[in-house]
């Protein structure tokens, strides 16, 4: 997968041993002065160790075209006057953030000059987009959505995305480092765009298909997916060595989906309840699906749930190095939001939505019935959620920080910021927050030794803060400055991005 991420090369990669070396000695003697004569400089910066959750001030950062070249304390390096400085006094440095939960509902031209811009004016460096398309598979399959293009909406193919990190690399336009994934798969009823799969052998043939259409990784979706089609994709992925991703069809546990080789579970959901819950309990709660429905099988593992039962799902992630990822936003904001159309209209951000994503937000609004008694269900419901997340973490388990824009009250960019203030309500530390938008995807992502910190030969995707995001994980929003890719953003073109994007959007 890294060819996809880093096109260009730079030469101070090899230098970084030999660097870190110099460093080491010179702790122990008087550092000589580094002396810089070009590149761009982030100058007395307090700078976040995500890992550590530490705090290091009065740091000079220098950026060489792609790559960070030099971490040091400002007093022992001299920059020369062909250097760009960026003041970093009083503020933070932290890795660029990725939203892991990405999907698209504009034409390819509105997500180059519209959702692109806003998600970099955010501090939003790098996203996983969840659906893909296979152009080959919509051509032969009559009434299927075709892939998106310049004037349709749908999902990207992997060559769309291509040719979208061309345009960024080439800085034809703005834009976050990209992952594509597949076409969707599920069963034989679709509902969403997906290849629809009849029998196992089907599902191994369209596993060939998505590795041929170019996808970094499968998604799996759950809408009718049997478990034999389940495990024949993981076992046919696994064999051709391309990462899964995706929900947890019913009739799969989270324990089996771990040992399947599913590397990264979407959506903190009923499952996390039932293998956190007693058997006796879960039983009695599917039971009661059956009798009262859905809202009576949420009440049962309301009653199962317990984070001291979570050990054999610990063990089964730990174990397969598997990445959870939550989505809480996306779940609980119709839920806690009691006037859904107030919320929009009310939140200066919906000037970043493109006219089809306010059109369907309509629907979607028009389309909401919850009573009270619900909705109080649903919030203990997430209490419970909240706190099985928070026991995956404190037990080790990676958490990745995912949005899943565009859905009702998503926001491209801005989104990110409410989920990571989510997971910081849902017991998280600000630091392990900040660590599944940025360190955890690097490592999810086999990219942590070029993302997710900053440090010598990185490349500089950075975010400039104007306050300290240990202290206050929403002080992520205080973006002072962003770089992608070791181009640099100011906030004054941050706020120019955000303009064009609006009139983009208007369009
Ligand atoms: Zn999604």
């Amino acid at each position: 997968m890294r060819r996809v991420f880093i096109i260009r090369h730079s030469p101070v990669r090899g230098i970084r041993t030999v660097l870190l070396a110099f460093l080491a000695v010179g702790a122990v003697a008087c550092a000589p002065v580094t002396r810089v004569d070009q590149g761009i400089a982030f100058v007395d910066v307090a700078l976040i160790d995500v890992s550590g959750g530490s705090v290091h001030p009065g740091m000079t950062v220098v950026v060489s075209r792609e790559r960070i070249v030099h971490v040091l304390p400002s007093r022992d390096i001299a920059l020369g006057p062909g250097v760009e400085q960026v003041d970093g006094e009083g503020r933070f440095l932290i890795p660029g953030l990725w939203d892991m939960h990405v999907h698209f509902q504009g034409d390819a031209d509105q997500v180059r000059t519209v959702e692109f811009p806003v998600f970099l004016a955010h501090g939003v460096t790098g996203i996983r987009v969840m659906s893909g398309c296979d152009s080959t598979y919509v051509s032969r399959q009559p009434g299927s959505q075709p892939c998106m293009t310049d004037e349709t909406p749908g999902n990207p193919s992997p060559r769309t995305i291509v040719g979208w990190r061309e345009e960024i690399v080439g800085r034809a336009i703005v834009g976050p480092r990209i992952v594509s994934s597949s076409m969707m798969f599920d069963g034989s009823t679709e509902c969403y765009p997906s290849y629809t799969l009849e029998s196992p052998e089907d599902a191994r043939e369209k596993v060939r298909w998505a590795r041929n259409s170019g996808a970094d990784f499968l998604k799996i979706l759950n809408c009718s997916m049997s478990s034999n089609v389940y495990h024949a994709i993981v076992e046919e992925a696994r064999a051709l060595g391309i990462v899964v991703a995706g929900h947890v069809p019913r009739g799969v546990t989270l324990i089996e989906a771990a040992n399947a080789g599913q590397k990264g579970i979407e959506h903190a959901a009923p499952s996390l309840l039932e293998a956190c819950g007693s058997a006796k309990e879960v039983a009695s709660a599917r039971a009661a699906y059956e009798e009262g429905g859905f809202l009576a099988y949420l009440e049962g593992l309301i009653a199962a749930f317990d984070p001291a039962e979570c050990g054999p799902l610990v063990a089964a992630l730990l174990e397969n190095g598997t990445f959870f990822s939550p989505t809480f936003l996306v779940n609980t904001n119709n839920v806690v939001n009691h006037d859904l159309r107030a919320a929009v209209e009310d939140d200066d951000r919906r000037r970043y939505l493109v006219p089809r994503i306010r059109s369907l937000w309509e629907t979607w609004i028009e389309e909401q019935t919850i009573d009270e008694a619900t909705r109080t269900l649903y919030a203990r419901y997430f209490d419970r959620l909240y706190e099985g997340v928070a026991t995956l973490e404190q037990s080790g388990i990676p958490i990745l920080a995912g949005s899943d824009t565009p859905n009702l009250l998503v926001y491209p960019g801005s989104g990110l910021h409410d989920e990571l203030g989510i997971l910081a309500d849902a017991g998280l530390s600000p630091a392990a927050a900040l660590a599944a938008a940025t360190t955890a995807p690097a490592r999810y992502l086999d990219l942590d030794t070029d993302l997710g910190s900053v440090a010598p030969g990185m490349l500089a995707d950075l975010v400039l803060l104007d306050a300290n995001p240990l202290k206050d994980i929403g002080n992520t929003r205080t973006v002072r400055a962003v770089m992608a890719n070791g181009r640099l953003f100011t906030r004054d073109a941050l706020d120019d991005l955000l303009e064009a994007a609006a009139v983009a959007a208007a369009k």
